[in-house]
């Protein structure tokens, strides 16, 4: 497998790929420079930092913005005029703004945030419903990558510091987490754990920070199974699309790299494409209401 350069973004912080079925576009977020991608092309460029987004199921996004100041919001955001309506507050310390977020297979939307120094344990994991924000946990570093397993019956969820992948029980009745245990350890060699997406087979594909590379683990073993070069650097987020959800799009950022790096991996900030031989989890919308659980 390899990875194709679908466009050459230069961005600070790609960032949060989301696949859209309805429209077959892949969004994305550069978070530090506040602006929204379909594909190549940018579609709303905010007044806030964009830790992420999902398309909803009426049309439109849902978001999670942050104005570095205190404020944080999920809204609804209509990507081709920019127009913001708040749908919840979230309250974060005034140090925090929000990371890597998407939707839970009941139309949830999950978000966690993170210090902006980058080693204050001030962040959370919060689940919103489209009525009410749940804070799922606390203490995380730099909340990141997160998926579910085929069944749905168990969440996987990266604080990067860590090194690890944490298993939980998910209650999608609920949308209530329960039992963490480790699932994967990460070894230095291979960069630090970023965003993360699923497959049919269960199976964890984990961009890796700073090790230039998509890697696909067995959690149920904790083996790492492949490794995919990207010639980012910073590789940063993956996620499945294409008509039959075999196409892994990888953002990628130039953020924290020095010059050398940057001469060595010009494409960093690019998006890219891996064909895979699996097809990948469906890519979940925001229901706006969960059904209740009977
Ligand atoms: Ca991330």
């Amino acid at each position: 497998m390899k990875a194709e350069l679908l466009f050459d973004a230069q961005a600070a912080l790609g960032e949060g790929p989301a696949w859209d079925a309805k429209s077959q576009t892949l969004y994305w977020v550069d978070i530090l420079e506040k602006r929204i991608y379909a594909g190549s092309r940018v579609v709303a460029q905010l007044e806030r930092f964009i830790g992420c987004l999902a398309p909803r199921r009426g049309g439109g996004l849902i978001a999670a913005l942050s104005d570095g100041a205190g404020s944080s919001f999920f809204v609804d955001l209509q990507p081709d005029t920019a127009r913001q309506s708040v749908l919840a507050a979230v309250h974060e310390p005034a140090a925090n703004r929000f990371n890597d977020g998407k939707c839970d297979p009941a139309g949830r939307f999950l978000a966690g945030t993170m210090a902006m120094n980058e080693s204050d344990p001030t962040g959370a994991l919060y689940s919103f419903d489209g009525k009410r924000v749940v804070k799922l946990f606390g203490g995380a570093t730099i909340s990141n990558g997160l998926t579910w397993s085929p069944d749905y019956k168990t969440f996987y969820y990266i604080d990067t510091p860590t090194r690890k992948v944490q298993a939980f029980d998910y209650d999608l009745a609920t949308g209530q987490v329960a039992n963490p245990r480790a699932a994967i350890q990460i070894p230095a060699s291979l960069g630090w754990a970023d965003g993360m997406t699923s497959d049919a087979e269960g199976n964890l594909w984990i961009a890796m920070w700073g090790g230039a590379q998509v890697t696909r683990w067995n959690p149920q073993t904790g083996r790492l199974l492949e490794q995919i070069p990207v010639p980012a650097l910073q590789t940063s987020s993956c996620a499945f699309g294409g008509k039959d959800m075999n196409e892994l799009y990888v953002t990628s950022a130039r953020k924290g790299m020095s010059a050398s790096d940057l001469k060595k991996y010009p494409l960093s900030g690019g998006l890219f494409k891996v064909e895979t031989k699996v097809a990948g989890l469906p890519a979940f919308e925001f229901a706006q209401t969960v059904p209740q659980a009977s």
